[in-house]
């Protein structure tokens, strides 16, 4: 079975694939342009010489005769004109109608005349077998005139008409070949003329080896059966020892001359099957640089690529056109609880949603639950409205909801990336908000937007220039009301926007990943300010510092408060770790070695915000905290809502019997206070203490006993 494939591949009687024909064919024209080069200056030659040695002759009487120069230069002309028009070489068709005219004409003429002077010389009748020639370069200048006529004009090709003349010029090669070559041999010569145009031929003819072999074999067997009488001459003359040679030499050529069409064929495949995975491969490759792998609908590259030409396409009216940002809203719940592939699966079938919605228009995915959307002003709302109601309507039990952010471009030269930054921008500024579903960018938004780009883009320079600054805010404990901690909370005092409060920059400078300066410099603000009271010989209280969880990402955090203690002396105790709970949910990675790096330290670690998250109560199983924020919300209508105690009262409850301490967030009025105090919470912070304050405000309130620093401080 191996055998018999191997054979039918190599001889080409498989059938090759549509590239490989194309290559196959061109490259076959390609050789058949050189050879037919290589025969026209030698017919040319030819010509010259035998005009000059007879002169006196009318053109045409120069070219009597069955095999006669001209025939040979003319099909080679047509041959390379045809081959330089298929390659496209050359692009003036009426050069090659003309030349395949004049080419046809000359051959009519010539067959005209051959007709006329046999009749004229009383042979009376004209042998189709001795104008077989004339015939064939007849056949092949009119197909070459009609494949330019038919195929070229309408720039389309038509391999077999190239295939055909090549075995059509073959085969007029290959007659004059053997007739002149058993003209050289009656006169006593080599079969040179021969063994020149059978490898003519086979270097034409590499197309399919079966065909070569085939148009070989029986040139080798015709000439060889009208060269046997003269060799059997020769050899009787010389007695019997010409023909066992030359015989073996003959048949070895021919052998030899197949073995090179069959190993420049398989070579030839070999070539195309590798250009064609070549091919195939960067066929994928743009594919895959184009496509949202999970989807299959178009990626962000070409929604930015494409929207480019869109927005600089003069016939496009873009005052009429709105980029828009697509986010479903809790996908994340969706994936926890259905897992990965269920989520993928909805994406995909929203993503065909989206595009069937906005068909005809730029879709694309953009990232994680996001979908980009260049589409027509009109109607671009209430097709996201068709989009919601499906969000909204999947049978499920976790509640999503579908959030879109508009932007308008401003001009021609609007950057896509811009303009999706904007609508996404627009987008943010719906997240939570019940009812509000779909928001434009206006000029609200816009300085809302330019104050975000500005915090992320001088956040060197604010903490160079110690625009960020530290304020204390007071811990009490809840039975003395005694000082015993503070926290120490950003504040941003900028010279162009002013005082900027934590809630405008925190969020900011944690999604562009810029957190961990402003941390760095708030920690070594605290320790410095806390060497320089000591110095001072004040009283100093324990701070506990905000960390991001990403700060153990961006930075070595656990590194520089190590250092930090280290260069300003600071006992361990008077820095307290504070990670909100909402960083432990998932995924937490670096995060639990470096928590458990902190404990080892031995800082306190505290659990901020308890209860404003999704999964309070995992953490606590899983995290070892010394002390339990409770969060503000808790406190929220604490006088109008009867459970508020109650919760309250269970979860101090529970941080004690896990052995960790409590402090309550937000407090705000004497009543909270006496009930905190009263249901065994340890810590109190809120207005009610102190607000957050400068470092000298909070100095001048020890000074003059607004607060008193408890003796006990851990
Ligand atoms: P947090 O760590 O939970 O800080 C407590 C926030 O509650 C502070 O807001 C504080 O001013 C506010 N607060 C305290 N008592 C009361 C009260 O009685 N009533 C009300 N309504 N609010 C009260 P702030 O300073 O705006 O900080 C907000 C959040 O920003 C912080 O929440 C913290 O998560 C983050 N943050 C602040 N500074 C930093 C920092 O230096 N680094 C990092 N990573 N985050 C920080
Ligand atoms: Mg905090
Ligand atoms: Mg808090």
């Amino acid at each position: 079975m191996g055998f018999l494939k191997w054979i039918v591949r190599v001889f080409g009687f498989n059938k090759n694939s549509a590239y490989q024909k194309k290559y196959l064919n061109e490259t076959n024209i390609r050789t058949a342009a050189y050879m037919a080069f290589v025969v026209l200056i030698l017919e040319l030659w030819m010509i010259i010489r035998y005009v000059h040695k007879r002169p006196g002759r009318t053109f045409l009487e120069y070219f009597d005769g069955e095999t006669n120069y001209l025939i040979l230069f003319s099909a080679a002309l047509v041959i390379i004109i045809f081959s330089l028009r298929y390659t496209d070489y050359i692009k003036s068709r009426t050069l090659a109608i003309v030349t395949h005219s004049a080419v046809l004409a000359l051959d009519l003429a010539m067959l005209t005349r051959f007709v006329w002077v046999s009749v004229k010389e009383g042979e009376g009748v004209v042998l189709i077998w001795d104008i077989k020639y004339l015939l064939i370069l007849f056949t092949l200048s009119l197909m070459a005139l009609l494949s330019e006529l038919l195929f070229f004009s309408k720039n389309k090709k038509n391999d077999i008409y190239g295939q055909v003349l090549n075995v059509l010029f073959a085969l007029i090669c290959l007659g004059f070949g053997i007739e002149t070559s058993l003209y050289d041999i009656s006169k006593g010569r080599q079969i040179l003329c021969f063994m020149t145009m059978i490898l003519f031929a086979a270097c034409t003819l590499i197309w399919k080896p079966y065909v070569s072999l085939l148009m070989m074999g029986a040139t080798f067997m015709y000439f060889y059966s009208l060269w046997y009488p003269h060799l059997l001459e020769l050899d009787l003359a010389n007695e019997g020892r010409v023909l066992e040679g030359d015989k073996i030499n003959f048949f070895m050529l021919w052998i030899v001359i197949d073995i090179i069409s069959i190993s420049i064929y398989n070579q030839r495949v070999m070539e195309a099957e590798k250009d064609e995975d070549l091919i195939d491969a960067n066929k994928e490759l743009e594919r895959v640089a184009v496509e949202d792998d999970l989807t299959g609908i178009r990626n962000l590259f070409y929604f930015n690529q494409e929207a480019e030409k869109i927005l600089k396409d003069p016939s496009v009216d873009i005052s009429e056109k709105i980029f828009l940002f697509l986010n479903v809203e809790n996908f994340k719940t969706y994936n926890d609880q259905f897992g990965y592939q269920a989520g993928n699966e909805y994406l995909t079938s929203l993503a065909l949603l989206i595009c069937d919605a906005y068909q005809g228009d730029l879709v694309a995915r953009q990232s994680d639950d996001h979908f980009v959307v260049l589409t027509d002003i009109k109607n671009a709302q209430e097709k996201s409205e068709l989009i919601r109601s499906h969000v909204r309507g999947a049978e499920s039990e976790v509640y999503l909801e579908l959030k879109v952010g508009a932007f308008r471009p401003v001009d021609r030269e609007t950057d896509p990336r811009v303009a999706i930054d904007c609508a996404r921008y627009a987008c943010s500024l719906t997240k939570n908000k019940f009812g509000k579903n779909y928001l434009e960018y206006n000029d609200d938004v816009d300085s809302e937007f330019h104050k975000r780009q500005y915090i992320v883009n001088h956040i060197d320079r604010a903490v160079q220039n110690g625009y960020i600054k530290v304020y204390y805010q007071p811990v009490v404990w809840s039975d003395s009301k005694e000082l015993c901690g503070c926290e120490a909370l950003a504040r941003w005092i900028d010279p162009t926007y002013g005082f900027l409060s934590p809630g405008a920059f925190i969020p900011v400078l944690e999604e562009y990943r810029q957190i961990h300066k402003l941390d760095a410099c708030i920690f070594e603000q605290v320790c410095r300010d806390m060497r320089e009271s000591m110095d001072a010989g004040q009283k100093i209280v324990p701070v506990s510092l905000n960390f991001s969880r990403l700060d153990f990402e961006l930075m070595d955090a656990v590194g520089l408060l190590e250092s930090l203690i280290e260069k300003y002396d600071i006992p361990k105790d008077y820095l307290h770790v504070e990670i909100t709970e909402s960083a432990l949910t998932d995924n937490i990675g670096i995060l639990s070695e470096s928590i458990k790096r902190i404990k080892q330290d031995g800082f306190a670690m505290w659990l901020d915000d308890f209860g404003a998250g999704y999964s309070s109560f995992n953490v606590l199983k899983d995290y070892d905290f010394d002390v339990m924020k409770i969060d503000m919300q808790f406190l929220k209508n604490f006088e109008s809502n009867e459970k508020s105690p109650v919760i309250l009262d269970a979860i101090i409850k529970l941080a004690d019997s896990i052995g960790m301490l409590s402090l309550t967030e937000g407090v705000e009025t004497e009543e909270a206070a006496e009930f905190l105090n009263k249901a065994g919470c340890g810590r109190l912070q809120g207005y009610l203490f102190g607000k957050p304050m400068p470092l000298d405000e909070l100095k001048e309130k020890i000074a003059d006993n607004t607060y008193r620093v408890s003796a006990k401080l851990i």
